[in-house]
């Protein structure tokens, strides 16, 4: 195990010890970053309160553009197609950049539309595709009306994704350097993501809606240790569904269906941090509200009070509950493959792959087969950069946005998009509740 692993190895399961000692980690980490990265808060200070999308106010060259050579820039086309048929577009997140079709003549074109806080005649989409590949290029973006531009479409080709980052000629909008990133013919869902109520903290929502808009991820179930920390976000606009966090014994049964009346899509364990074991039977009042509702169960998976082997005795008492195991195991590889056996032999049994490399994501598919693996992340517990921190979090050797490519280009479109959110969806009942 090299050094870098271990760190990141010891800082994981910390988690698992104590939460307190995890956030004073954490803290400490995202200082010591800081003072390496001295923009960063500089723009962290310029976010506007409330802000979806904290943007910097100074001009500043993009950390892929040094990597990357001089972008070759697409002229602006001599004929562009009018686009004054362009009614109101429908409000269909809250990123910056999002997919746009528009119907032209009686077929189909979808075009990148940008409504952020630039403007002006210079606009331009500065992208790349699949993990800002060469060439990166240029693109005039159009106005259409008062903040909102667009592009002529582009070939998309067999690319799985767009990364972007748009200009006015002075400034830039780049997500805070985490950049934008917009899926094609793949909507994503993050099964495991944390946010510790509306503030702009860096487990706080604004901080979130930055991780998920540098990864393209619109939709995502979301926890907190204190359920009250979640009651003031609006989940329609935000893309988030809330599970439940349980204490045995302690969580009232009555607030877990008040709260299931109200939204939330299932409930939450942590043995660890609860100091409960995963099997024990205090959790049953739970589990069998949640097998009247007919909503999946998420625990936390790793060695001790959460190891695999308990967390599956739970499922084999209730064997109509479906019972996530987060994190797979967030431990050494001898418990991944002992969860993956479980999943093969226990129905109800699933795996989120939260700070699993994207090969240990693929051996998990063979293992437990396609429809029983969700993609999950963990966000933002690692902040704004939480999909494309640097230096790497995964596993201490990639990002998550640099293993999303390689995966779903090996699974291919169609697999991949079980993985990344089907199956998910499928589990926590969201189709037809995902505006997608
Ligand atoms: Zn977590």
């Amino acid at each position: 195990m090299t050094p870098p692993y271990f760190l990141y190895y010891y800082y994981l399961t910390q988690l698992s010890v104590n939460p307190l000692f995890w956030f004073f980690l954490h803290e400490l980490g995202q200082a010591l970053w800081r003072q390496s990265n001295p923009t960063l808060g500089r723009w962290a200070a310029f976010a506007p309160p409330g802000s979806d999308t904290v943007t910097p106010l100074v001009a500043r060259r993009l950390r892929v553009r040094r990597h990357r050579g001089t972008p070759r820039v697409v002229e602006r086309p001599a004929e562009r197609r009018r686009l004054a048929t362009v009614s109101t577009p429908p409000v269909t997140n809250r990123f910056p950049l999002s997919w746009l079709p528009l119907q032209q003549n009686g077929h189909t074109s979808v075009h990148v539309v940008y409504q952020g806080r630039l403007s002006g005649p210079d606009l331009r989409l500065h992208y790349g595709f699949d993990g800002w590949q060469e060439p990166v290029q240029e693109v005039n973006l159009k106005p259409v009306k008062s903040g909102l531009a667009t592009i002529e479409p582009i070939e998309l080709g067999e690319h799985i994704l767009l990364d972007c980052v748009v200009t006015d000629g002075l400034q830039w909008d780049n997500n805070n350097g985490a950049d934008y990133r917009l899926w094609i013919g793949c909507n994503p869902l993050d099964s495991h993501l944390h946010v510790s109520g509306k503030g702009s903290g860096e487990l706080g929502l604004t901080s979130l809606q930055t991780a998920m808009a540098s990864a393209g991820i619109r939709q995502g179930i979301v926890s907190w240790v204190d359920n009250r920390a979640l009651d003031r976000i609006q989940w329609a606009a935000t893309g988030l569904l809330p599970l439940i966090w349980v204490r045995p014994s302690d969580t009232p049964l009555d607030e877990v269906r008040t709260r299931l009346a109200a939204g939330a899509v299932g409930l939450k364990l942590h043995p660890t941090v609860d100091d409960y074991r995963a099997d024990d039977h205090a959790l049953d009042p739970y589990l069998e509200i949640a097998a009247e509702a007919g909503c999946p169960v998420a625990c936390h998976s790793a060695p001790g009070d959460a190891d695999p082997d308990f967390i599956r005795r739970l499922a084999e008492r209730f064997s109509a509950v479906p019972i996530i195991l987060y994190h797979t195991y967030l431990g050494p590889s001898e418990g991944r493959r002992r969860a993956a056996q479980h999943v093969r032999e226990q129905p109800n049994l699933y795996l989120e792959t939260s700070w699993c490399s994207w090969r240990e994501v693929l051996h998990l598919v063979e293992e437990v087969g396609l429809e029983r693996v969700l993609f999950g992340s963990d966000a933002s517990v690692d902040g704004p950069h939480h999909y494309c921190r640097h230096p790497p979090n995964v596993e201490g050797q990639e990002t998550y946005n640099d293993g999303l490519v390689p995966l779903v280009q090996t699974l291919g479109p169609r697999s991949a998009r079980k993985v990344l959110g089907d199956n998910a969806r499928r589990l926590f009942g969201l189709h037809g509740k995902s505006g997608h």
